[in-house]
């Protein structure tokens, strides 16, 4: 990096200025473990597969050595919290190793609970398990299903236990610590600029800018003013793209604050995230957001033009102008609802579009909230349905769906009676056959996701210490979209025991 770095290299708490990161190094865990690594990042990286198991892996990735001729540090950046600004946040409990160039491309490779940085405010620094494996397994999970992310490269057990205020029974009790090494083309979000500008440090707003255009988006290229619009203009491409790969799989991030969103739009820091089971647009995971639910499934691309308007804020002072800024904000949404429209369509396997499609996507819509019905199930059952079936037919192929089967009522049966037949006609006018059309759905709409009570599950076995169901998900994950007979059993609804209080609308 160009800009100075935080002089005063040691871990204490402090607010930094002229400065995006502190040297720091992590903390040395007393009896590391490798749990899980991806030999698929691995090899991104540069890594063999031999490698994964030496010594050196075990020891970097826990924090305990550092590797020759690098200096780790803890990046600097501010944030809005749930609509807020909060100031100086920073990597409280991220420490980047390194960053690597391999194949042409940039990674950083980044610890996750390795310690204390002058960041870490009141916290400890540390990771449990149990949100390291959530972490680790569905950084993953989300990349196989082709959704914008960063990746994980290990999990550990670093060997010493931390405290932590357990929600169950309100009880402060010890659990595993461990580290996940996740690694992105950086971790700079938008609330790295949100610091500088906040801090009213122009020239390094602008060095920092320039840097960031520079290093990794070197595509982006004339006088510097029309790149920093084109840098934004960037931003909210991708972003927007990523949030409508949320929205297609049913994945709800859980704490969209400035700080938590990348300038590469991709999808970082898997923290209380959750899947939508019955489709909900007002599901929210987050409890701490259980009274506004400003980040709800629904939500979510309201809130992502809402982020995005604070990164322009933040980039403002470079370009003094508002117009371009608020033109490509206000493109956002426009974009938005037209490849949301598109992409619902596609899961509903139509290529084509009509006037009536808007009512028969919010039909849709409508329905699915009043059956209770299970988003991931429906969608891939969906593709059974044939052109010449009667409308019982096709409604018998999703039924498995509902949660609420028994109590449905005449009226929701009626409206899901209409909804099949303007679907069948609509079938109708389309050019693809059934098998075809199958095919298709079955490439956007995924067969298996890493469900609550499948990640629950994997980290109960893992505080027993029995991985096995850790890999036994992650292998499932690779393949979201193919049939997997042996492992139908996580193609089911969420058991009733696993039903989030949180997550219901009423
Ligand atoms: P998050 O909501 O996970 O994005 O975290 C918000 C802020 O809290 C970030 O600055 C994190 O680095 C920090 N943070 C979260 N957990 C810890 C922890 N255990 N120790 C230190 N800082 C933390
Ligand atoms: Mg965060
Ligand atoms: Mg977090």
């Amino acid at each position: 990096a160009e800009l100075p770095a935080d002089p005063n290299e040691t871990n204490e708490i402090r607010q930094v200025s002229n400065a995006l990161f502190s040297y720091v190094n992590p903390e040395k865990p007393s009896n590391p473990k490798l749990i899980h690594a991806s030999e698929d990042v691995a090899e991104l990286v540069g890594i063999s597969k031999d490698e994964i198991q030496s010594e050196a892996f075990l020891n970097v990735f826990s924090g305990k050595d550092i590797l020759p001729e690098t200096r780790p540090y803890a990046m600097c950046y501010a944030g809005h919290q749930f609509g807020n600004w909060a100031g100086q946040l920073g990597d409280g409990r991220a420490i980047n190793l390194t960053e690597i160039e391999h194949n042409n491309q940039f990674f950083t490779l980044q610890l996750k609970g390795a310690g204390k940085t002058p960041y870490s405010r009141t916290a400890d620094g540390l990771a449990v398990l149990r949100s390291s494996i959530r972490e680790y397994l569905c950084a993953e999970a989300m990349h196989y299903l082709g959704v914008p992310t960063t990746r994980s490269l290990s999990l550990m057990l670093s060997g010493d236990e931390v405290l932590r205020d357990i929600l169950y029974n309100g009880n402060p009790a010890y659990e595993k610590g461990a580290i996940v090494c996740r690694v992105a083309p950086s971790f700079i979000r938008f609330g790295s600029f949100e610091m500088i500008t906040s801090r009213n440090e122009l020239k390094n707003l602008k060095q920092f800018a320039e840097y960031t255009i520079k290093h990794y988006f070197p595509e982006i290229k004339g006088e510097p003013k029309d790149q920093y619009i084109q840098f934004f203009k960037t931003v909210a491409d991708t972003t927007r793209e990523m949030i409508l790969h949320w929205q297609r799989v049913g994945f709800v991030h859980g704490v969209m604050n400035t700080d938590n969103m990348s300038i590469h739009g991709i999808t970082i820091d898997y923290g209380p995230y959750g899947w939508l089971e019955n489709y909900d647009p007002n599901w929210t995971p987050n409890t701490t957001d259980s009274q506004n639910r400003r980040y709800r499934f629904g939500n979510q691309p309201q809130v992502a033009q809402w982020n995005l308007f604070q990164l322009a804020n933040a980039l403002y002072p470079l370009i003094n102008e508002a117009k371009p800024l608020e033109d490509i904000l206000e493109s956002f949404m426009i974009n938005f609802d037209n490849d949301y429209k598109t992409m619902f369509l596609s899961k509903l396997g139509l290529l084509t579009s009509t006037e009536t499609d808007n009512e028969l996507i919010a039909d849709l819509e409508s329905n699915l909230q009043m059956s209770e019905t299970d988003m991931t199930i429906f969608f891939r059952n969906l593709s059974a349905v044939k052109k010449e079936d009667t409308v019982e037919k096709a409604f018998n192929k999703i039924k498995d769906a509902f949660y609420i089967l028994d109590e449905i009522s005449n009226n929701v049966l009626e409206n899901w009676t209409n909804w099949f037949s303007s679907y069948l006609k609509r079938l109708d006018i389309e050019n693809l056959s059934n098998e075809d059309r199958a095919v298709k759905m079955n490439a956007v709409n995924p067969k298996y996701v890493l469900r609550n009570y499948m990640a629950q599950l994997s980290i109960d076995a893992a505080d027993q210490g029995d991985y096995s169901l850790v890999n036994e998900l992650y292998i499932l994950l690779q393949k979201p979209y193919e049939e997997q007979p042996e492992m139908e059993k996580w193609f089911a609804k969420r058991p009733d025991w696993a039903r989030s209080k949180v997550g219901c609308s009423m």
